[in-house]
């Protein structure tokens, strides 16, 4: 018996794809970590995963709460814009240099979590955030890095990974926004749809989403920054080739629940890889990080198909 179930590619494709998509999609700061924090929750009930989404529910709410008093902190000015090496997006973030006010968000976040958590894990909190800047900027460089689908050197805290991604996810949130706020036009499309337009990271998932009244575009979700970029279906995520492209979901019973299943697999033959498919306008509320979070079954089962994941969630970092 199969254990992944063939799904149907989307029928409203030439439909939606006349209307012209908004290329860009910035987080809404105001409830981004919120929206997330309650789906997460959401998906916690009836879930064999309880523990895993309840904890990062509780992360993703003081992230909120992190990025809400966030201090005002240097943007990059027209000048470093201008002097970009190599055209990488403005906020690239394996190259970009950090401002120290992460730090605070980070012992704040680990200082929060341990009223959440039990011994190891709180010791292991309790070290995050007495931990010294050099060692946590060390951490920082192998998550962005990682993020970015890069390899470079160094021993991973893999119990502090998740608080440590946590705060940056909130230091860039709170940069893109301001930067884009300050020069609306400084992101621009890039040629490389396989990375974020905004910080060059990796996505956590794509997510097909209503617009228009009629039309549905599908867009990659950043893992770090939380920007969306438009990239048209039916396209892989990963070779950006075209032919090959099929979709897998983990099979259901119930034959009306499969037809309005929120996570697909698109996969494509050619290289190999798949990236989530969240369907916003299947449900109301789902988020590509906590949806994705929330269905680990079918990487599992991707996995032992030999097909890769293109891309990474942060709130496990290293994939554990
Ligand atoms: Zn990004
Ligand atoms: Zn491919």
């Amino acid at each position: 018996m199969s254990l992944l179930h063939p799904d149907a590619p989307d029928d409203e494709l030439d439909e939606s794809e006349r209307i012209a998509p908004d290329f860009l999609r910035l987080p809404q700061p105001e409830h981004y970590f919120a929206a997330r924090a309650a789906r997460l929750r959401q998906l916690a009930q009836n879930s064999e995963q309880a523990a895993l989404l309840d904890f990062c529910a509780q992360l993703t709410q003081a992230q909120q709460q992190a990025l809400e008093e966030f201090p005002a902190v240097p943007l990059p000015d027209a000048d470093a814009l201008a002097l970009r090496e190599g055209c990488h997006p403005p906020l690239q973030a394996s190259v970009h240099a950090r401002a120290p006010a992460w730090l605070e968000a980070l012992r704040r976040l680990a200082r929060q979590m341990q009223s959440y958590t039990e011994e190891p894990e709180r010791a292991a909190l309790e070290r995050l955030a007495s931990a010294r800047a050099a060692q946590l900027e060390t951490q920082a460089d192998l998550i962005l890095h990682g993020a970015a689908g890069e390899q470079i050197a160094g021993e991973p805290d893999r119990a502090g990974a998740p608080v440590i991604a946590a705060a940056l996810q909130v230091y860039w949130t709170h940069m893109v926004t301001n930067l884009a706020r300050r020069a609306p036009d400084v992101f621009e499309r890039t040629a490389d749809i396989t990375r974020c337009p905004c910080c060059g990271s990796l996505p956590v998932a794509s997510i097909v989403r209503a617009a228009h009244g009629h039309s549905v575009h599908r867009y990659l979700h950043c893992a770090l920054c939380g920007c969306e970029w438009h990239v048209a279906r039916a396209r892989c995520c990963c070779c950006k080739g075209a032919h090959g492209i099929a979709y897998q979901r983990l099979p259901v019973a119930d034959a009306q629940r499969a037809a309005h299943a929120i996570v697909q697999a698109e996969t494509c033959s050619v290289c190999r890889h798949y990236v989530k498919m969240i369907r916003d306008e299947r449900a109301a509320g789902v988020d590509a990080a906590a949806d994705d979070l929330a269905s680990l079954a079918l990487d599992v089962r991707m996995t032992e198909a030999g097909i890769e994941r293109h891309g990474l969630n942060l709130m496990r970092p290293f994939g554990e």
